[in-house]
């Protein structure tokens, strides 16, 4: 078993895929009825939609869901490696399932997603969790049905793991966990190789599907009354240029919102590819959300050159700028990295600089995590965790100041929101503004989950606001 190598990794030709459709052994539908299964999923929506899939190729088989993973008769884990803190809390459900199998020896454990595809991984689960049932990765997931069935009939540990993706896969089945926000993918992998990051080598290369596979979801959506979808991708912005000459995200974009489909919201886009079609497409058509997820990682020049972005501070604002003033009303989120090996306090100023000109709506913010294999992880790093622990304070001081103070500027305002539940308080709803902020209102008339209805802004907070129904 190998690590992530990113000179072998970068060598990868364009790949050469087809697209196949998925048809489920028939001799396998059902063969489980009866049993439970429990998923734990980690991670970004990616792996929350991969869960989406999984959960039905289960119910194909046989498998009921239940909410207690004590109560299963399968425990999968859908994982994700991109920091070590997941790493660890996948590792720790492990040992808590070690213990549960001493009780109950039928039990069937399964690990997949990111982790899955990391060779270190697979050697630790081969050598001490020898308990695990089957791993498979995230090229794999289609076949979970003859593992499954592979692991139960020779009660061997099964390990099917692509180290290279496949083709892509159509027409897998679904049970989407809300009836009126979907995810839809519509590239998978990543080729940006930042130096930090293992999707690169966990997710494989850029691999966008067929645009007519994409539209046909999204209209069996509109159908079963779906009012927002999301366009999935680690850099989405990428779409069809491993496809098409002339066809990519903005058209794709333009097309989308050309159908009766009330919202359309994608994630993630590389600030390097975005294009100026795109920015056009997005102030044109009103059900795209004036909401853009835009990471920067970092505002100094210098590590932003060593994280391999392929942006500056100027340009990053350069662009930041022409979405804000051609998306009107527009809010712009980021991701942050602090304590990237080599950051000094004034690489760390320069990102709050930056913070303080973007005045971002919302931020996640993260201290970098080496991981193994990654060309940052070969880095010298002399500044100590106390000190990276202290930056990330202070940016999320500053970056919450912000949230706030555009939160405030809504107050009186009207916004449109979209009914995601009641709350446990009486007449409470809440659901997301178009700009992706979380309201919370009062009706004096019944609202149903799935409405988009007018809501007034009675007062800010500092990750929601606060408001009543109008008319
Ligand atoms: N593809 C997206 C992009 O580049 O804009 C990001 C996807 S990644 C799942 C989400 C975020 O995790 C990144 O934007 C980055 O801020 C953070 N991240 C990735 N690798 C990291 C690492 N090694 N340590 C800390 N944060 C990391
Ligand atoms: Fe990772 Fe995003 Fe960079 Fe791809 S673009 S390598 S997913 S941070």
């Amino acid at each position: 078993m190998k690590l992530p190598n990113l000179e072998e990794a970068r060598k990868r030709n364009k790949i050469d895929y087809k697209t196949i459709d998925f048809k489920i052994d028939e001799k396998l539908k059902n063969k489980f009825n009866g049993k439970k299964f429990f998923i734990k999923t980690y991670g970004c929506q990616m792996n929350e939609h991969d869960s989406e899939n999984i959960e039905a190729l289960l119910t194909s088989i046989g498998f009921k869901k239940v909410s207690k993973y004590t109560d299963a008769d399968l425990v999968l884990l859908n994982t994700c490696s991109i920091r070590e803190n997941a790493h660890n809390k996948a590792f720790g459900m492990l040992g808590r399932l070690k213990h549960l199998k001493m009780d109950k020896k039928d039990l069937i454990i399964g690990l997949c997603g990111c982790m899955a595809q990391e060779a270190s991984v697979i050697d630790e689960i081969m050598k001490d969790y020898k308990f695990v049932n089957f791993v498979f990765g995230t090229h794999n997931l289609y076949q979970l049905p003859e593992i499954i069935d592979e692991a139960i009939r020779t009660n061997k540990q099964q390990i099917e793991v692509f180290s290279r993706e496949g083709d892509l896969v159509e027409g897998l089945p679904v049970i989407r966990t809300n009836n009126y926000k979907a995810y839809v993918n519509i590239i998978y992998g990543c080729d940006k190789f930042c130096t930090y990051c293992i999707v690169p080598y966990t997710r494989g290369s850029e691999r966008s599907r067929r645009r007519e596979d994409i539209l046909k979801e999204i209209d069996e959506l509109i159908k079963d009354g779906y009012k927002e979808v999301t366009l999935l991708g680690q850099n989405v912005n990428a779409y069809g240029k491993d496809l098409y000459e002339d066809y990519h995200m903005g058209e794709l974009l333009e097309d989308i919102a050309k159908k009766d489909i009330p919202r359309i919201r994608f994630m993630t886009s590389h600030p390097w590819d975005f294009t100026d079609k795109m920015i056009e497409v997005i102030g044109k058509y009103p059900n795209i959300m004036p909401s853009v997820h835009l990471p920067v990682q970092s505002g100094s020049d210098r590590i932003l050159k060593l994280m391999g972005r392929r942006y500056t501070k100027e340009s990053y604002l350069e662009l930041f700028n022409k979405i804000k003033k051609t998306v009107k009303g527009v809010t712009i989120s980021t991701d942050i990295i602090v304590g990237f090996p080599g950051e000094t306090e004034e690489d760390f100023l320069e990102t709050l600089d930056l913070v303080n000109t973007c005045k971002y709506d919302n931020a996640f913010t993260f201290i970098f995590s080496a991981r193994k294999g990654t060309p940052a992880d070969k880095l010298k790093d002399n500044t100590t965790l106390k000190e990276k622990e202290d930056r990330l304070q202070r940016l999320n001081e500053v970056v919450n100041n912000y949230f706030l103070e555009n939160n405030k500027k809504l107050e009186g305002k009207t916004l449109p929101v979209l009914v995601e539940g009641v709350s446990s308080k009486k007449n409470m709803y809440y659901g997301y503004s178009d700009t992706n902020k979380l309201i919370n209102f009062t009706s004096k008339d019944k609202v149903s989950v799935g409405d988009i209805v007018n809501v007034k802004i009675n007062s800010a907070k500092t990750w929601s606001l606060d408001g009543e129904k109008v008319k």
